[in-house]
């Protein structure tokens, strides 16, 4: 279903609909369908329950037919970094993006204006110079487009300094034509991955902080703040209890190593979300003791936020573990030289956006079945 015809599989993709999971070719990246939907589920009920509006953050999944899941579960759209992911999305059925990311290429905002005229579309500014150029764009297309202040919610990466600074790129953004100002963006990415959920919602507090003072001048300037927008997986509960209308989680639909890790201190809704998603990989060489080498390497798997997690064999009792990767190998080791060749490994990847966007398709998979192909229909395109 949704496959065009004549597809190959092991040429074209991983596998097909109806296929057992030994028929898999290796290595693929599998979602489990069952605990997606699941996490998809529970993210819309627990955002509904804290009263804040839920728009995934497109980036995790770049996948148009994941996005249209969200939303049929109740998101208010999906969030995209860029231009092209947000393309995508629209030429995939979602009527909803917000652009979270800074454009200073007028090329850009033009494309984004123009993806006004077919959707709902609403950019972000933390700098006075862009306003001027956001205008052009939007009045060239013929649109008037919403745009938020972004505040620097304590990352110090991008964002305006919270307060007054904040408050006249609002002000610019109401005065310029085409544009209307609608709201904050408030996103503290530093916060995500603090092992610790009390510093975790200590970073948050903080944020809030600066959230409210932005608000303060944003009232004494006269302007209407309906739509403040920020968190993610790691901290969307805090978010949820402050000044913030809506979050903006991704990895919730995945998981990874780095968000379970971050779960293992109890009593966080973040040790809600399941991990759905899962690498499959081979030994292909297994010519010394106590190692094995499997073929998901770099180009499969991203490694920069820490390994990936052994799900089956059961690591406990095997002892083994991922040491590493080269472009298409992974070393793992194997102690007790249990693996043998041709043996396959299960693993939850160490990061999800990234390894998602280093695949084509998703295997979507119930049970010990191929379901369905989930098309990265962004994968890529990051510019
Ligand atoms: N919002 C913004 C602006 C982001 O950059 C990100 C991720 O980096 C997210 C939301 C989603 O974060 P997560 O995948 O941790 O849920
Ligand atoms: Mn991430």
């Amino acid at each position: 279903p949704g496959l065009e015809p004549g597809l190959e599989p092991g040429y074209d993709v991983p596998a097909l609909p109806g296929m057992s999971l030994a028929e898999i070719e290796t290595p693929a990246l599998l979602l489990d369908l069952d605990l997606a939907e699941a996490n998809i589920a529970l993210m819309a009920a627990r955002a509904a329950a804290a009263g804040v509006a839920l728009r995934p953050h497109a980036k995790s999944h770049r996948s148009a037919e994941i996005a249209r899941m969200q939303i049929e579960a109740g998101a208010a759209g999906v969030c995209c970094q860029k231009v092209a992911e947000a393309e995508a999305m629209i030429r995939g059925g979602v009527p909803d993006v917000l652009l979270t990311n800074d454009l200073v290429d007028p090329r850009k905002m033009a494309r984004a204006a123009r993806l006004a005229r077919t959707a709902r579309i609403t950019a972000i500014a933390d700098d006075l110079s862009m306003i001027p150029a956001w205008s052009a764009a939007a009045r060239a297309e013929g649109v008037e487009l919403p745009m938020l202040v972004e505040i620097d919610a304590g990352s110090a990466a991008c964002g305006a300094e919270p307060g007054a600074p904040a408050a006249e790129i609002a002000k610019a953004i109401d005065a310029a034509p085409g544009l209307r100002f609608a709201g904050m963006q408030a996103y503290c990415g530093v916060a995500q991955h603090i092992r610790s959920p009390a510093e975790r919602r200590a970073k948050i507090e903080a944020a809030a902080e600066r959230v409210r003072l932005t608000l303060d001048a944003l009232e004494r300037a006269g302007l209407d703040c309906p739509w403040i927008t920020g968190g993610g997986t790691g901290s969307w509960e805090f978010e949820a209890a402050g000044p913030w209308t809506e979050v903006q989680c991704g990895s919730y639909v995945f998981m990874d190593a780095d968000y379970q890790r971050d779960a293992a201190a109890p009593g966080q809704a973040l040790g809600e979300f399941a991990n759905a998603l899962i690498l499959l990989t081979t030994v292909m060489s297994k010519a010394r003791p106590g190692v094995a080498m499997c073929d998901a390497g770099l180009k499969v798997q991203s490694m920069e936020s820490g390994p990936p997690r052994i799900l089956e064999p059961d690591p406990g009792n095997s002892g083994l573990e991922v040491l590493g990767c080269a472009d298409e190998h992974a070393r793992v080791a194997d102690p007790n030289d249990l693996l043998r060749l041709g043996d396959r490994l299960r693993m939850t990847p160490g990061h999800c956006d990234p390894t998602v966007n280093l695949h084509d398709w998703l295997v979507g998979v119930r049970g010990d079945t191929v379901e369905r192909l989930i098309r990265v229909s962004a994968r890529g395109r990051s510019w």
